[in-house]
């Protein structure tokens, strides 16, 4: 349920109103909007009608029951469009197109302190780059864990960029948090609901990838795990599903795009390099990614690509990533956005 308070509510009452949801059994969430505050009522779906008498209470204007099965996602909840900080200079869901780039697996310290620098000088404001890796086989690399944080916050010190990087189980959230300024949910956990609850109790923005088989609504959902766990700093993004198509990796669903933006306050990111597996198709997916109103790309860049541990041939060198950055201004201008200077 939603409780929408009167415009100008005293803050007695609202919290009036957040104790009595308490009482009541259900977990108040306060959104505070541009003219008034509406406080999101979320809990067991039975007996919530019990929640209707709250409109019997100073300054609260109306009960509303909220439609969708994701509550805090949903636009019912916030009509404004969420803007998620990363840091005092960076956030991901406003004005600025925000770009992740660098490569797939943190591999030694040349490698990513190599990386960081070209994507820093070609624009990027943000580095990525996996230090747990979930392989689709055992006997694949499976990154270089902890020494691979340390190496990200080492390119981090070098370049000033912040850094974003995979958590694949809920013991190591604690510790990949400890270091990094965005946590990355990947496509095979994103239905892992202990590892989505865990990182909905830590204060770190959070990156939920799409799970290669998931419905808009059950990806609603997973970002809901984070945010009824108290963790609203939740970024989409989409990063290819499985079709019948063999030709591309993955079929980049760039239509996600219009369709979350309709559904969900909370900032859209596409990854065009899961999406497509091929770095030849890269520059025109993150062109047609931003026309269609994303607000931030996540790209692999590696320094030679042929030599990478892993999604080499999706990685682009860092000359054809500072080609793709300076022609995608333009499209940044055309969608109302900013890149860089
Ligand atoms: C990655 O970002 O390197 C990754 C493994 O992504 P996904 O979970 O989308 O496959
Ligand atoms: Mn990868």
């Amino acid at each position: 349920m939603i409780v929408v308070m009167k415009a100008g509510a005293a803050k007695k009452e609202r919290d009036a109103v957040t104790r009595r949801i308490k009482e009541l059994g259900y977990t108040p969430h306060i959104i505070h909007g541009t003219t008034r505050d509406v406080i999101g009522a979320v809990g067991d779906e039975r007996g919530k009608s019990v929640l209707q008498t709250l409109e019997s209470m100073q300054g609260v204007e109306s009960v509303v029951p909220i439609l969708q099965p994701y509550k805090l996602a949903s636009k019912e909840v916030k009509k404004e469009a969420s803007i998620v900080r990363i840091s005092d200079t960076l956030a991901i869901g406003g004005k600025e197109l925000v770009v992740m780039a660098g490569p797939c697996s943190v591999e030694n310290e040349e490698q990513i302190i190599e990386s960081a620098i070209a994507v820093k000088a070609a624009g990027a404001q943000m580095l990525r780059g996996g230090a747990f890796k979930p392989r689709t086989s055992p006997y694949s690399f499976q990154g270089l864990e902890e020494e691979g944080l340390k190496l990200l916050a080492k390119a981090r010190e070098t370049t000033g960029l912040p850094f974003v990087t995979e958590v694949i189980d809920p013991d190591s959230v604690d510790l990949v948090a400890s270091y990094s300024d965005m946590l990355q949910i990947g496509a095979r956990n994103s239905q892992n609901f202990a590892l989505l609850k865990k990182v909905g109790q830590i204060d770190k923005p959070i990156l939920l990838k799409r799970g290669m088989s998931m419905t808009i609504q059950e990806f609603l959902m997973s970002a809901e795990y984070i945010m009824s766990e108290g963790n609203q700093s939740v970024i989409l993004c989409e990063r290819g599903i499985r079709t019948f198509e063999t030709a591309t990796r993955n079929t980049l669903d760039l239509s996600a795009i219009p369709v979350l933006k309709s559904k969900t306050h909370l900032p859209v990111v596409i990854d065009p390099s899961h999406g497509t597996g091929n770095y030849r198709y890269i520059a025109p997916m993150s062109f047609a990614a931003v026309a269609a109103g994303a607000d931030g790309l996540i790209i692999e860049v590696h320094p030679d690509p042929e030599k990478a541990s892993s999604d080499g041939p999706q990685s682009l060198k860092p000359k054809k990533f500072q080609a793709l950055m300076d022609k995608l201004r333009l499209f940044a201008e055309a969608a109302d956005k900013t890149l860089g200077a």
